[in-house]
């Protein structure tokens, strides 16, 4: 049979879909350096410097939903849910905010939300008795829970935000209302940089020039790595399979060296619990295991 001239050019639109289709969404992308986490390192710098936190909280501030296939590359496209959460570290006589989620205004830009008032609320009354708030990264699904407070200057001071971080360019400026962010200060550091005793951060450019990773260790022995943004699903990390090109393409990450960090995140011994942001059965599962505590106590 002869192939007719609008069989090729039908043939050839499908193929160069599906190409592009591959080229987007189905390819996760292989390291290109190694990325060390130094656990003993991490151990003594948690140490150094004063008595251990003795518990973690959470608080679910929201869900929200991407496609499976922005997620994971080569995944398919159902709708695959997240939450947005603020953890919350605790000692005997103060407390650390890491990631504060976002403000009901700016939740609603975000595809399929759902938020939770009253858990918003209370980060809010959380952040104001809080030694500190830091972030796992600069994007508006952790930092617009400070932007959005509604007593800003009760806060301001609390703000621990790095430099890379403040400046760094999807840091959305716009977001705090006029005023309020040149009262907040940032600050500078080089290697392991121990924030409170107990609480280590250590930097991880690659999802955004301002990623760190937040390592807290706790009186009872117990380790946690914070990691935000580097894998949006536990699965990135178990299936060592980042997000698919597009997902990086829309955000400018650095995707190989957010692959080196999924790489050392993964082998990571088993009970260093690694917590990535947006995970709703992963959040599950640790709650079960006793991990951590649901909700923001003695506010
Ligand atoms: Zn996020």
């Amino acid at each position: 049979m002869r192939i007719k001239r609008w069989m090729w050019i039908v043939i050839t639109i499908v193929a160069v879909l599906w190409v592009t289709k591959v080229w987007l969404l189905g390819t996760a992308v292989s390291p290109n350096s190694e990325y060390v986490i130094d656990l003993n390192a991490l151990h003594r710098a948690a140490i150094a410097t004063g008595p251990l936190p003795e518990s973690i909280e959470v608080e679910k501030i929201g869900d929200f939903a991407f496609p499976q296939t922005l997620v994971v590359a080569g995944d398919d496209f159902h709708m695959h849910r997240m939450v947005l959460l603020s953890h919350r570290v605790v000692w005997p006589d103060h407390s650390l905010i890491i990631d504060t989620a976002m403000g009901p205004a700016a939740a609603k830009k975000m595809p399929g939300s759902k938020m939770d008032v009253a858990a918003y609320e209370r980060m809010q009354a959380a952040m104001k008795k809080a030694s500190a708030v830091i972030f796992t990264h600069e994007h508006s699904d952790h930092v617009d829970g400070v932007a959005s407070a509604p007593d800003f200057g009760a806060i301001a001071k609390q703000v621990r935000i790095t430099r890379e971080q403040m400046s760094g360019p999807k840091f959305e400026r716009g977001d705090f209302p006029p005023g309020t962010l040149n009262q907040l200060e940032p600050f500078d550091y080089q290697g392991l940089y121990a924030i409170q005793p107990g609480v280590v951060l250590q930097k991880a450019p690659g999802h955004t020039p301002g990623t760190q990773l937040v390592y807290v260790e706790l009186a009872n022995g117990k380790r946690f790595l914070f990691v935000g943004d580097i894998a949006w699903s536990f699965d990135n990390i178990t299936r060592q399979t980042g997000r698919p090109r597009l997902a990086t393409l829309l955000m400018k990450e650095d995707r190989p060296a957010v692959a080196a960090q999924v790489k050392a995140i993964g082998q990571l011994p088993p009970d260093v619990h690694v917590i990535v942001a947006h995970d709703p059965i992963a959040l599950e599962k640790d709650l079960q295991a006793g991990l951590y505590r649901k909700g923001f106590s003695g506010l």
